[in-house]
C-alpha cells in the first residue's frame, strides 16, 4: 500500500492508508487511546486500543488504519486534518525515542537557545521551524525561476579563495601544500562576480554563502550567511535597481505577502538622513506590522569614502563601486575627496538593511584610484588587487549587481525575532556550531603538518 502524507488523509474518507511519522501527542482514555500523529504535513487524529498504550511521545510509527469523518461535535476547525480520524489496524514502532531533552510541540521561543542549537535536529521538528525552512526553499526557487527567466547563469565561485574586503575581518584557513600560507574565505564573492563579467558572462547570479569575523551582534547571524548575489553589464544603478525590484515585487505576490509602496519609495542618505536620523528605517505603522506588510525603499547618494580614526580615507560600502558620473574626475584627481558620491545603493525593508550594491569601476585607473586615496602604495595595491587591475585592463564592460540577504528578508517576511530562526543549523551567538563542537581542538600532528605552532 502506497505512503502517503498526514494531510492527503482528508481526501481518502472511506478507505485504508497507511502512514508513517512521530506520535505527538497521546491521549490515554483507558479502552480507547488517541494519538495525534505527526509528519513534515501536519498531525492527525488516530484512535487505538491496547496496542497503544505503549507508545511514547515521539515514538516513530507506521499505522495502517481507516480513514473516518468525525461526528459534527467533534470536529477540531484548528487542524487540517479536522473534519476526519483515523482508525487504527495495525500498528508497529519502527524506533522507540529516549525521553527528549527539549519539547518540540509549541513554539519554542521560551526554550534556551543554546539548548535549541545543541539539540536542533530535534528543534527543526516543530512545524514553526519547519514552515521557516519550507519557505527558505520556496523563496529561493521563485529566485531562480525569475532569474533564470531572465537568462542569468547559476555560477558557483570559489570559497578557499583570498581576502575580499567587505569591512569585516577574515576566517583564514592553513594550507598544508604551503606551509606558513593560508586561505581567506570569502567576505563575499565580490571579485569573483566582477572577474566573470570581464569573462563576458554579463548576467551572473548565485545563492552565495559569505564568511565574516564579526563581532557577534543580535540581529546578526556570526560567521557566516546567505546572499543572493547577482551581477550584470552593460547596466546603469537603474537598471539593476529595476531588476531586483521587479524580482522582489513578483516573488512576494507569488508568496501572497504584501508590500507597503511599489514601486519602492527613494531616499538620498542626505534625506533619509534628516529625516530618520539613519540610512536604515521602518515606513510601517503599527497597523501594517500586525498584518505582515513589508516595506521596502531604496537609499542612494552615499558618500564613497569617510575619515579613519587615523585621519585618512576608507570606503563606506565597497572599495570596487564606481562614483556617481559626475565625481569621476574628482575621484581620479583624489580631489574633494569627502563629497565623492558613490553610486551605491541599499534596499531598506522594515527598519533593516536587507541588500545592497554599486555600479562598479570597470577602468582600472579608477579602482586604482578608489584604493590609493585609502593609502595604499602601487605595492600594496598590486600585491593585493593586482588580480583585479590586471583584469580590469583587458576590455572589461560597464558592469554592476547586488546582493540581497537572504536570511534578513526571511526574517522579515515571517516576523521572527532572530535571523537564526530562518537559518537550519545557525552558529550560537558565541560563534560556536549548531550540534557539533566546531571550533574545536587540532591534534599536534595535524598542526606540525600545517606548520602552525600554537602560542
Ligand atoms: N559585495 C557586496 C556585499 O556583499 C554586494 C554587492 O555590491 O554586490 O555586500
Amino acid at each position: 500500500m502506497k505512503k502517503i502524507s498526514v494531510e492527503q488523509t482528508v481526501e481518502m474518507v472511506g478507505k485504508e492508508v497507511n502512514l508513517y511519522g512521530w506520535v505527538d501527542t497521546k491521549r490515554d482514555h483507558k479502552k480507547i487511546v488517541f494519538i495525534d500523529l505527526r509528519d513534515r504535513t501536519g498531525i492527525v487524529q488516530v484512535v487505538g486500543g491496547e496496542d497503544f498504550k505503549s507508545l511514547n511521545t515521539e515514538d516513530v510509527v507506521w499505522i495502517k488504519g481507516l480513514v473516518k469523518t468525525r461526528p459534527e461535535k467533534l470536529i477540531n476547525p484548528k487542524i487540517k486534518t479536522g473534519t476526519i480520524e483515523i482508525e487504527a489496524k495495525k500498528v508497529k514502532v519502527l524506533n522507540k525515542t529516549k525521553p527528549l531533552p527539549l519539547p518540540v510541540t509549541g513554539d519554542g521561543h521560551n526554550i534556551d537557545e543554546e539548548v535549541r542549537l545543541k539539540y536542533r535536529y530535534l528543534d527543526i521538528r516543530r512545524p514553526r521551524m519547519y514552515k521557516n525552512l519550507a519557505l527558505r526553499s520556496k523563496f529561493i526557487d521563485l529566485i531562480r525561476q525569475h532569474l533564470f527567466k531572465k537568462d542569468f547563469l547559476e555560477i558557483e565561485t570559489p570559497i578557499l579563495s583570498e581576502t575580499t574586503p567587505e569591512g569585516a575581518r577574515d576566517f583564514i584557513v592553513p594550507s598544508r601544500l604551503q606551509p606558513g600560507k593560508f586561505y581567506a574565505l570569502p567576505q563575499s564573492p565580490q571579485q569573483y562576480k566582477q572577474l566573470l563579467m570581464v569573462g563576458g558572462v554579463e548576467k551572473y547570479f548565485q545563492i552565495a554563502r559569505c564568511f565574516r569575523d564579526e563581532d557577534p551582534r543580535a540581529d546578526r547571524a556570526y560567521g557566516e550567511f546567505t546572499q543572493l548575489d547577482l551581477e550584470m553589464s552593460f547596466v546603469e544603478r537603474e537598471d539593476v535597481m529595476n531588476l531586483v525590484e521587479g524580482m522582489m515585487i513578483e516573488i512576494y505576490e507569488k508568496l501572497n505577502i504584501p508590500i507597503k509602496q511599489k514601486p519602492f519609495p527613494i531616499f538620498t542618505y542626505q534625506e533619509a538622513i534628516k529625516k530618520y536620523g539613519a540610512d536604515k528605517f521602518d515606513l510601517r505603522t503599527e497597523e501594517d506590522k500586525k498584518n505582515g506588510i513589508q516595506a521596502f525603499a531604496w537609499v542612494i547618494d552615499f558618500p564613497f569614502f569617510e575619515r579613519t580614526p587615523e585621519g585618512g580615507w576608507t570606503f563606506t560600502h565597497n572599495p570596487f563601486s564606481a562614483p556617481k558620473p559626475e565625481f569621476m574626475k574628482d575621484l581620479l584627481g583624489k580631489k574633494n575627496i569627502g563629497n565623492i558620491l558613490t553610486t551605491q545603493y541599499d534596499l531598506v525593508c522594515n527598519g533593516y538593511e536587507v541588500g545592497g550594491g554599486s555600479i562598479r569601476n570597470h577602468t582600472l585607473e579608477g579602482l586604482k584610484a578608489v584604493f590609493e586615496i585609502m593609502g595604499l602604495d602601487e605595492a600594496e595595491i598590486n600585491l593585493k588587487f593586482g588580480h583585479m587591475i590586471e583584469a580590469l585592463g583587458y576590455g572589461a564592460p560597464p558592469h554592476g549587481g547586488m546582493a540581497p540577504g537572504i536570511d534578513r528578508l526571511l526574517t522579515c517576511i515571517t516576523g521572527e525575532t532572530s535571523i537564526r530562526e530562518v537559518i537550519a543549523m545557525p552558529m550560537t551567538s558565541g560563534g560556536r556550531t549548531a550540534i557539533m563542537k566546531a571550533p574545536s581542538v587540532v591534534k599536534d600532528e595535524k598542526l606540525k603538518e600545517l606548520g602552525i605552532k600554537l602560542t
